[in-house]
């Protein structure tokens, strides 16, 4: 089959791989679409240590299953349109019995090598995937929209964890991929005044089309100055933080009222310095979120229904023989990409 691998360290080859084999309880999936991941163009370069290789990377997929393992539960049949967790959990853990699935502690993510394993991903004609990580596509939603279902339940995931409450006020630091996605799951959640803050003008716009009441460049404007003055002074109820560096933490921190809720999604550095005093004294709480665990039937009904819109963020579909320049431009940061999705030929 074709597959673009990663064959060194920022250099991919368009080339033949034997397809893989599946185990008795793993189907095999055509492949249709997968989207590029933010941690696969970080990881192309060796920064990460988790994509070592050779490797055939892409978790973010939807396809037709080709072939079912023997010991495989009937409700799967060749032909069914799927799509997939990009995290495969054991099911047996201490965590997964408790349905944390996201936190398993053998998980493995697919199209990723670190030290520890090496499995390969969906940027290929096939992939295997266990049976039990498996999801059922709407039948109205294209491959190419399914393919977005991670960065979405990855938003959900983290709304869920936060304590949004009918007509609630949030504001969402990030207008990247995941940023935009928080803002429309916490709308859909409820919330009622909304702002977003990004240094790209873009991305603003983007945000301002999904209906968000406040756009902020912080070049030009104090944020949470902003925010209080747009909430009777007192600061957000909820503030969303999808970088993940200092200035947006503390920004994020800041723009709350006493009592908020911020919860951290970005995690661009390992560590930052925390506002200690600010955080206990005004009695705000922070709520780490990672992953997702179970929400996938639920946004792909929330795409499905177009309650969250992908379309917007979905910049080119390209070709999977492509693949090499799509990295190489996501790579440089070329302005106003966002997603690419790559289609095997078929
Ligand atoms: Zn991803
Ligand atoms: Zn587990």
């Amino acid at each position: 089959m074709k597959a673009l691998e990663l064959v060194e360290y920022k250099k991919f080859e368009y080339k033949d791989i034997d397809a893989p084999s599946i185990g008795p309880k793993e189907v095999l999936i055509r492949v249709a679409a997968c989207g590029i991941c933010g941690s696969d163009v970080h990881g192309m370069d060796g920064s990460s240590g988790r994509r070592i290789p050779p490797i055939v990377m892409g978790h973010e997929a939807a396809g037709v299953i080709s072939e079912v393992g023997e010991a495989v539960d009937s409700e799967w049949q060749v032909g069914d349109r799927v799509t997939f967790d990009s995290m495969v959990y054991c099911g047996d853990c201490w965590h997964c019995r408790r349905g944390e699935v996201n936190l398993c502690e053998d998980r493995m993510v697919l199209g990723v090598s670190c030290g520890d394993y090496r499995r390969y991903g969906a940027f290929a004609e096939y992939v295997a995937v266990p049976a039990h990580i498996l999801y059922r596509l709407p039948d109205d939603l294209s491959f190419e929209r399914a393919a977005m279902v991670e960065p979405v339940s990855v938003a959900v995931h983290a709304v869920e964890r936060t304590p949004v409450t009918l007509g609630a006020s949030a504001v969402v630091f990030g207008g990247g991929m995941i940023g935009l996605l928080c803002l429309q799951a916490l709308k859909a959640a409820g919330c009622g005044f909304t702002a977003v803050v990004d240094l790209d003008s873009r991305k603003l716009e983007t945000a301002k089309s999904l209906g968000t009441d406040l756009c902020i460049d912080p070049n030009d404007t104090d944020a949470p100055q902003a925010i209080r003055e747009a909430t009777s002074g007192r600061g957000a109820d909820i503030a969303m933080e999808a970088v993940g560096i200092e200035p947006t933490v503390k920004g994020a921190i800041a723009s709350l009222r006493k009592g908020g809720s911020c919860t951290l999604v970005g995690n661009l550095a390992p560590s930052v310095e925390l506002p200690l005093q600010e955080v206990v004294t005004r009695q705000i709480s922070l709520v780490g979120t990672c992953g997702s665990a179970g929400e996938y039937p639920a946004c792909l009904d929330l795409i499905a229904r177009g309650v969250i819109d992908v379309d917007c963020l979905i910049s080119e579909v390209n070709t999977l023989d492509q693949g090499a320049s799509s990295f190489d431009r996501l790579y440089k940061g070329e302005p106003g990409l966002t997603k690419i999705v790559l289609k095997p030929e078929q």
